[in-house]
């Protein structure tokens, strides 16, 4: 498969090439050259088929030219090792948990599978590649936990200075070895700036091999197809379930639209956002607006520029009425985060983490207008990354995983940074 580059599509590149670039020249995204069909049998199977097999049949025709069969296999693997168990919430509603993985939140499945195919293409280079990621949060931590160890590879990662939980900062800046934290005096946005200028200084560029982690790279992007296969097999209805995703840069949600698109019986999709909510007033009135991000108890979605929608519109050729016809959003503020968290731990005994909260509302609110649909809600982050924000609202203490409890004693190691690339710059070739 070929990728050509969204801003330019007369740029094509191969997935290892795509996967080794990031983005493209002027920060274009790379899109897939065609979307490739699941075979019948395989969607007509789907409870019998072994989870990894699923995973591999979804990915190898965007990877398969560039790794050999037995390595992506085994990719996939490891990426998958641990369960996307779907858990039934209350009669119309599901979670989809994709917090099992080791940093407690979906992003693990793409950081671990980005990270084993760099690690794979890079065995030919002679120069370390360095990771250049921003995150609002989760990014980091699934990147830093990927990447960890691995040869030939460093990362670097700029997270907003006191807008990240206290578990995702101990995650980020505890690890050591080859990865390195910087503390940006700024927002997510500011930090997203700054590795984009990074990507775009040709001269900071020859000196260093830079490559981005962040989900517009493809490797991390599209492997996000496969819990969309994993809710399915687990789906006992006879009605395609409606797929709730809390958003923010767009890059999940994209993929289970593209799992879709390759045949998977999914049904309506919903786009559940805080008040970072530009492409949940597009949908509504056609009129694209990006604006700076605000910060809210669902951190990892504050994201004012959304830079995964252009796949999306991508995807639907631009056609916003075909957007529509298979993407509804809605906007849920802080205190309906709070009241969703109370309410469903009250009624279900299910605890939320303020994301999946924000995707509880807006499917509520979705099923009042369509009722007797179910849907299922990703529930994107295990409650104690958030337990700043959980325990206050439910009283109740969020017990700690052991995994976590470990990293919560060791000592954060992170470089403060000015949020201006000046210093940015001369940091990264110091
Ligand atoms: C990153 C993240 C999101 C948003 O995902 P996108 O792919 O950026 O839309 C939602 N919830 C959690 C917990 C996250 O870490």
């Amino acid at each position: 498969m070929k990728f050509y580059s969204l801003q330019d599509r007369s740029y094509i590149r191969s997935f290892r090439e795509a996967t080794i670039m990031g983005q493209a020249p002027g920060r274009g995204l790379f899109f897939p050259e065609r979307i490739p069909q699941l075979p019948v049998e395989t969607i007509q199977s789907l409870k019998e088929l072994p989870r990894e097999e699923i995973a591999f049949q979804l990915i190898a025709p965007y990877a398969g030219d560039d790794i050999d069969t037995a390595a992506l296999r085994h990719i996939v693997s490891e990426t998958i090792d641990f369960p996307v168990p779907l858990v039934q919430v209350q009669e119309q509603q599901f979670a989809l948990e994709l917090f099992h993985g080791p940093t407690l939140a979906f992003k693990d499945t793409g950081a671990r599978f980005m990270s084993r195919c760099l690690g794979y293409f890079v065995q030919g280079e002679n120069r370390p590649v360095t990771v250049l990621v921003a995150t609002s949060g989760d990014t980091g931590g699934a990147v830093a936990d990927g990447f960890y160890g691995v040869d030939g590879v460093e990362v670097v990662i700029l997270y907003p200075s006191g807008k990240v939980s206290t578990v995702q900062e101990k995650q980020l800046t505890t690890l050591g070895k080859n990865i390195r934290a910087l503390e940006v005096k700024g927002s997510f946005d500011d930090c997203q700036r700054l590795v984009k200028a990074a990507f775009a200084d040709e001269s900071l560029n020859r000196e260093l091999f830079l490559t981005s982690a962040n989900s517009i790279n493809v490797a991390r992007w599209l492997p996000q197809q496969f819990y969309y296969a994993f809710a399915l097999q687990q789906w006992q209805h006879q009605q395609a379930p409606v797929l709730c995703v809390p958003s923010g840069n767009f890059g999940n949600i994209c993929a289970g639209l593209l799992a879709r698109a390759s045949g998977l019986p999914l049904g309506h999709f919903i786009a559940a956002c805080n008040v970072n909510d530009v492409v949940v007033r597009y949908l509504q009135a056609g009129a694209y607006h990006p604006q700076p991000a605000v910060a809210t108890l669902s951190n990892a979605m504050d994201v004012g520029e959304p830079s995964n929608f252009v796949r999306i519109l991508e995807l639907f050729e631009q056609n916003l009425e075909q957007v529509k016809m298979a993407l509804s959003g809605y906007t849920v503020t802080d205190e309906e985060t709070r009241q969703m968290i109370l309410s469903l731990l009250q009624t279900t005994g299910y605890l939320a983490d303020p994301h999946g909260a924000v995707g509880f509302t807006a499917l509520s609110r979705y099923q009042e207008t369509h009722p007797g649909q179910k849907g299922i809600v990703l529930e994107t982050a295990h409650p104690v990354k958030f337990f700043d924000v959980v325990e206050p609202i439910t009283g109740q203490p969020v017990a700690l995983p052991a995994s976590v409890q470990a990293r919560m004693e060791l000592e954060k190691k992170a470089v403060l940074l000015e949020a201006d690339y000046a210093s940015l710059r001369d940091y990264l070739l110091s």
